[in-house]
């Protein structure tokens, strides 16, 4: 598959999760990757297995919701493997918390890191992809939690549904330059984040990690949760020349959770 070859794509909070998925099945279609991550010795795992596929691979430390720190690694980033023809805004954090537990603080987090984040990092790599002419496209990583939340997903789910809005209005505003933009609402995906989930689901109810992830699992149509390279797949035709018609657009890949 050399779908992506050539290309030069930046994937947010790649270190692990979801982002690691999405950068190797990118690498995997010919891609040049640059992770943007808290955690940037992790990141460096991530950035092996990319060149193991064949591709270059960078890696910043990046807090999403320090625009300089933003703005360093954009031009870093381009600096290394040239400009940039595609972000993946996937960086994001989850709390299971109730809304009356939920602090000023908590709120802040999601909405700072999933929604504050997300636009930052597009502002960014917008202004250089309307600079260098290049006809990128962006994906955000939203959540089935924008549309159909578990409790305890009040800050989480609304900070996901800013991202969708959020998507739309990019899309609108780039088309002019060449650019699309598009969110993924992934279901339940086997990462740190949905371990760290049941975890605490778990400590506040009767319930074992097992029975709640077994409760999950029964939610999707296709009766499992999904892995992070089935993101990665969607991801790759939203950042390929198959997927330049498709703007503005939501879409879930979630086994089926949504229609449940
Ligand atoms: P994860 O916690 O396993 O990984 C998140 C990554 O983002 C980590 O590498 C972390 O270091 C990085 N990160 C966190 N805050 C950051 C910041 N401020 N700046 C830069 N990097 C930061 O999570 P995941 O499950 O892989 O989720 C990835 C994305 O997918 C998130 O946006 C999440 O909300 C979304 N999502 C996940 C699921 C799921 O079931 N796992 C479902 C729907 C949506």
């Amino acid at each position: 598959d050399s779908r992506l070859a050539g290309r030069h794509v930046v994937v947010t909070g790649g270190a692990r999760g979801i982002g690691r998925g999405i950068a190797r099945r990118c690498a995997r279609s010919g891609a040049d990757i640059s992770i943007f991550d808290l955690r940037p010795d992790v990141a460096e795992e991530t950035a092996d297995e990319v060149r193991d596929i064949g591709g270059a691979a960078t890696v910043w430390k990046v807090d999403v919701t320090d625009a300089d720190a933003v703005a360093d690694a954009v031009e870093g980033a381009e600096s290394e493997l040239g400009p940039i023809d595609g972000l993946v805004n996937n960086a994001g954090v989850q709390q299971a918390i109730s809304i009356l537990e939920t602090t000023e603080e908590d709120w802040d987090r999601h909405f700072g890191v999933n929604a504050k984040g997300t636009f930052l990092v597009s502002k960014h790599v917008a202004e250089r992809m309307i600079e260098t002419e290049t006809a990128g496209s962006i994906v955000n990583v939203a959540s089935v939690g924008a549309e159909r939340p578990f409790k305890g997903q009040g800050a989480y789910g609304a900070s996901k549904a800013a991202v969708v809005t959020f998507t739309t209005v990019l899309a609108k505003e780039l088309a002019e330059h060449g650019i699309t933009a598009n969110s993924i609402k992934p279901g339940t995906i086997d990462t740190p984040m949905v371990q760290q989930w049941l975890e605490e689901r778990a400590a506040q109810s009767d319930a074992t990690e097992e029975e709640l992830l077994a409760e999950t699992i029964d939610e999707h149509v296709l009766d499992r949760i999904g892995t992070p390279e089935e993101i990665g797949h969607a991801a790759v035709l939203l950042l390929s020349e198959e997927g330049e018609w498709i703007t503005g657009e939501s879409i879930a890949v979630d086994g089926g959770y949504l229609r449940g």
